[in-house]
């Protein structure tokens, strides 16, 4: 595994170079935003770790400027605790995960495990919560080990809550996602279809995923790292 580290701070970036080598990941390491745009435009990397304030261009910039030519190589960004609004800028960027500062080197190798998962998976075609996945190309899903039959519908509304597992959906961004059409904002559509998904997904479950957001929506369960489901 191919992995930029952008760090200007040397101690820094000297730890991160150690703790990756030692795990076996090929590391080239960066000081400065304009160089590391270079970098990260012309050459293959699997996952490149980026600190946000750098000389020349910073870190939301690059990040802003690789999704912008569609390079989707896997972004986690390092952030001081303070940074709070930058990290959110950064998510909404498409980065794929972020750590503050401090933080263990094996915490930054579970992070870069699980995200060049996801993009593999992604490339598959597969999405994967806890031992729920959706096959997008084939339409099925499963549960475990149990098939579950869907309608287009109710697919549709588990691929959007699949997509981003944590994030919450109103009712309207459901049914602007899932029936796309001009609707009667007094429609059950989509608690019906919820209600229909819930039993067919997470009845025979000892962890359901799909969960109510009193007065909100709804969303699916972020899977634990052990594969069940985040109660939190
Ligand atoms: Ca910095």
């Amino acid at each position: 595994m191919r992995v930029l580290v952008v760090e200007d701070e040397r101690k820094i970036a000297g730890f991160i170079r150690q703790g990756l080598e030692e795990h076996g990941f090929a590391v080239e390491v960066c000081g400065n935003g304009d160089e590391a745009y270079t970098l990260a435009t012309t050459r293959p990397y699997d996952t490149i770790i980026l600190d946000i304030m750098l000389p020349g261009r910073d870190g939301l910039s690059i990040l802003r400027g690789l999704r912008e030519r569609k390079n989707t190589v896997p972004v986690i960004l390092v952030t001081a605790r303070t940074e709070l609004n930058e990290r959110l800028d950064g998510l909404n960027l498409g980065a794929d995960d972020y750590l503050t500062k401090p933080f263990y080197v094996e915490e930054l190798i579970a992070r870069i495990h699980a995200v060049s998962r996801r993009v593999k998976d992604d490339q598959l075609g597969l999405l994967q919560v806890g031992d729920l996945t959706v096959d997008l190309m084939q339409r099925k899903v499963r549960r475990g080990e149990r098939e579950v039959e869907l309608t287009a519908r109710e697919f549709g509304l588990l691929e959007r809550l699949m997509r981003t597992p944590g994030r919450v959906f109103t009712r309207t961004q459901l049914l602007e996602h899932v029936w796309g059409y001009d609707f009667d904002p007094e429609t059950n559509l989509v608690d019906v279809n919820i209600r229909r998904l819930r039993k067919k997904v997470d009845d025979e479950s000892a962890s359901p995923l799909i969960e109510t957001v009193r007065g909100v929506g709804y969303r699916l369960r972020k899977a634990a790292p052990d594969g069940r489901a985040d109660a939190r």
